[in-house]
């Protein structure tokens, strides 16, 4: 049986960034992923949006890990010469009850320790983006947008630079977990059987399922796994704007939303759809009720112009009833097996978190 140091399941974003986070440590690593290439589910899947860190519950590791994973992303794109934009978001309040909220957001930002918020006046508002319709709104500087698939082929260059080997269509079957070390058996064009010392759970999805499959992990410590899909209505009119622009948040979700693409389309959404299997064909009928929600900000939207567009799977691990999750890390001192880390939950903010992810990881494997 092969033996390797540190086997990674997956190779979505945070996969990616673990495996370079490991390797650059001079660890031995090999990555095990189900699909054909790197990114295929739902890190290709999702808004490619820089979150400053704003809504999040103060303390969570979703606002920690996205306020510090936002700086080191910045400087990632940068030096690797990532395409991104420091675009910025305007959060915007149409009317009198709404204005009084942007306080309380703002006020929770900054809990959050984004601090560079700024509050605007309706004129204010409107002189960044003209076609706005808004009494107020709170500019969030720090927001930006990446081309989520040339970072991912950084960071696998980078895995590989230090020594990383991936093997795709190589899904992880089973493991067993003794004595400090864990067997594994991969199936795919070419079953191999390896024999680790740390093992990254960053399968995504299925990263629960991953986890009921490793003999030892304690069954009543892996949480249960929801699908809340979320769909996309893309513009066929050439929407007018530099921000991204986001309502105030209505209890339940963050509201019909704009964002823009590197190329400068707009897409709205996502939306929230608590389904039972993984099917992403958009349902247009969905679109309906995007119509009224974007006309509050933007009343010229032509009709007829949203078509469905592609959809994500976020990887729930509470039930609808629950409003929040927060990313779940388990390494060995909450479970009790050596060696193994798991990552679930890992919905939004993941890619913006992908590097403090990869170094909390990392701390853990240290540790
Ligand atoms: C609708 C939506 C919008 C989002 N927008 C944003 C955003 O704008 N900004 C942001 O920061 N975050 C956003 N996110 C979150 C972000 O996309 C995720 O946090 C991130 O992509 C998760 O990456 P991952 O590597 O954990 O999962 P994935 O990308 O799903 O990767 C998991 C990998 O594991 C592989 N795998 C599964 N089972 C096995 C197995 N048994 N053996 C081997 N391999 C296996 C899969 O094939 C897959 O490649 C959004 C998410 C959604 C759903």
């Amino acid at each position: 049986m092969d033996k390797v140091e540190c086997v990674v399941i997956g190779a979505g974003v945070i996969g990616l960034a673990v495996a370079r986070r490991l390797a650059q440590a001079g660890r031995e690593v090999v990555v095990l992923e189900a699909a054909e290439g790197i990114g295929t589910v739902t890190s290709s899947r999702n808004s490619e949006v820089i979150h400053a860190g704003i809504y999040y519950p103060a303390g969570s590791l979703m606002a920690r890990m996205c306020v510090s994973g936002k700086q080191a992303l910045y400087h990632y794109c940068r030096e690797h010469g990532i395409p991104h934009k420091n675009c910025g978001k305007l959060i915007v309040a149409t009317t009198p009850n709404e204005t009084e909220k942007l306080q309380s957001i703002r006020a929770h930002a900054e809990a959050n320790g984004v601090l560079d918020m700024r509050t605007l006046p309706g004129e204010a508002a409107r002189a960044l983006e003209p076609a706005l319709d808004c009494d107020a709104a709170l500019l969030s500087p720090s927001t930006g947008i990446i081309d989520s698939h040339a970072y991912m082929l950084a960071l696998r260059g980078d895995a590989e630079a230090a020594g990383a080997a991936f093997a795709f269509r190589t899904p992880l079957e089973r493991g067993k977990a003794a004595s400090g070390r864990i067997e594994l058996d991969a199936g795919g064009d070419a079953p191999i059987t390896l024999e680790c010392r740390l093992l990254v759970n960053a399968a995504g999805l299925a990263a629960p399922a991953v986890a009921r499959s490793i003999d030892g992990m304690p069954l009543e410590l892996i949480p249960p796994a929801y699908l809340a899909k979320g769909n996309y209505f893309s513009c066929s009119a050439k929407a007018p704007f530099s921000h991204l622009i986001y309502p105030v948040p209505e209890p339940g979700g963050l509201g019909v939303h704009l964002t823009l693409d590197m190329a400068g389309q707009a897409r709205f959404g996502p939306d929230v759809e608590w389904v039972d299997h993984i099917d992403y064909a958009v349902d247009p009928a969905r679109g309906e009720r995007f119509y009224p929600a974007i006309r509050r900000y933007w009343p010229a939207l032509p009709d007829g112009a949203l078509m469905p567009s592609y959809s994500g799977m976020r990887p729930k691990i509470v039930p609808p009833a629950v409003a929040r999750q927060d990313f779940l890390i388990q390494g060995p001192r909450d479970h009790g097996v050596d060696g193994l880390i798991n990552l679930f939950g890992i919905e939004s903010p993941g890619l913006t978190s992908s590097l403090a992810i990869a170094d909390h990881v990392g701390d853990l494997a240290d540790a």
